[in-house]
């Protein structure tokens, strides 16, 4: 079975989701963890996690819904949320963007470091957000001991230095759907061990392509591993079982709240 390590289903209705989830359950796919990017959104995911037995959540503050500085409230209210609900096993999404036009950096850096501080209070992996920010983030990460309880950089587009810095951080690197489109990564992935790699969709509502059909989902996951078994020339059986232990591993104790509830 396959676990989509990161998606956003929040903005999507409950009738879609059902939809959603029964596709990627035919292809297998049989977890996914969905990631918050307001406190809202956070919430949203964690009722979705109360409906849907394979809907599991990640609660965050993302670098570019970042309206106003982080305070007290925030952090309050992102641990309450840890604390209240077992279907919260990861910190998501949190991290860095320098694209032209984001939130103040001041603002992103205190964002950044205080929730890797709750994530390391609650021992949740995190998944963190990297654009044209990656030395930033490596410095960050270390500097607050986020190795303590590691995670992954999430949706990996980065040279192998990047790839081979996220691992000794502590980190795996998931990887997407650009693996079909760029060369480097293609590369990246033939040269790191498999042990480091976790695999995602990224999927969210995508209105802008105008053939719903088209739509990144969860069930398409499976197309990402059977890239990693050609780029790397192993079995697909040896790289799902690879992939399915890194996923058990960087869940570390909260994979049990995952096997209770399904395996
Ligand atoms: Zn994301």
């Amino acid at each position: 079975m396959l676990i989509d390590t990161h998606v956003h289903l929040d903005p999507y209705s409950q009738k879609e989701i059902e939809e959603i989830l029964c596709r990627a359950t035919n292809e297998d796919v049989k977890i996914v963890i969905s990631a918050g990017t307001t406190l809202d959104s956070s919430k949203k995911n964690i009722e979705y996690s109360k409906i849907f037995p394979q809907f599991f959540t990640g609660v965050g503050i993302h670098p570019m819904d970042l309206i106003e500085p982080f305070s007290e409230k925030h952090d309050n209210e992102l641990r309450d949320l840890i604390r209240n609900h077992e279907k919260v096993i990861v910190m998501s999404e949190i991290g860095l963007d320098y694209l032209p036009d984001m939130p103040d950096r001041a603002w992103q850096f205190n964002a950044f470091r205080k929730q890797i501080s709750i994530a390391r209070d609650f021992k949740l992996p995190i998944i963190f957000h990297s654009r044209e920010a990656h030395r930033d983030c490596f410095r960050v990460l270390k500097e607050e001991k986020a190795y303590e309880v590691g995670g992954v950089m999430h949706y990996f587009q980065g040279s192998l230095y990047d790839a081979q810095a996220a691992i000794d951080s502590g980190f795996y690197i998931s990887i997407a759907r650009p693996l079909f489109r760029i060369d480097e990564l293609q590369d990246v992935v033939k040269n790191i061990s498999l042990d480091h790699i976790v695999i995602e969709t990224d999927s969210a509502p995508q209105p802008f392509k105008k053939n719903r059909e088209n739509w990144t989902e969860p069930r398409h996951l499976r197309s990402i591993l059977l890239k990693i078994s050609e780029l790397k020339d192993l079995s697909t059986q040896e790289v799902e079982e690879t992939i399915f232990e890194n996923t058990k591993k960087l869940l570390s104790k909260r994979w049990k709240s995952i096997e209770s509830t399904f395996v």
